[in-house]
């Protein structure tokens, strides 16, 4: 039983880090300025050559794919 509830505080913080990107991501993509928690820079949408597009700071500290949208 612990191990499952062990499993289950991990699964719970990479979620969390997962939600904090989606909303990163749902805020800058409504027109929202949102700061890189690392550099403090604003993050915005950055177009790749291959046409994909993540979220970036100007760092590139974060750096969010956008393919889950
Ligand atoms: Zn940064």
């Amino acid at each position: 039983m612990s191990d499952i509830s062990q499993l289950q505080s991990l699964a719970k913080l990479s979620s969390q880090s997962f939600h904090q990107q989606k909303n990163f991501i749902k805020k800058v993509l409504a027109g929202r300025i949102v700061q890189c928690p690392h550099c403090q820079k604003n993050l915005s949408v950055y177009l790749t050559d291959q046409g994909e597009s993540s979220i970036r700071c100007a760092k590139k500290c974060t750096d969010i794919a956008l393919d889950c949208e």
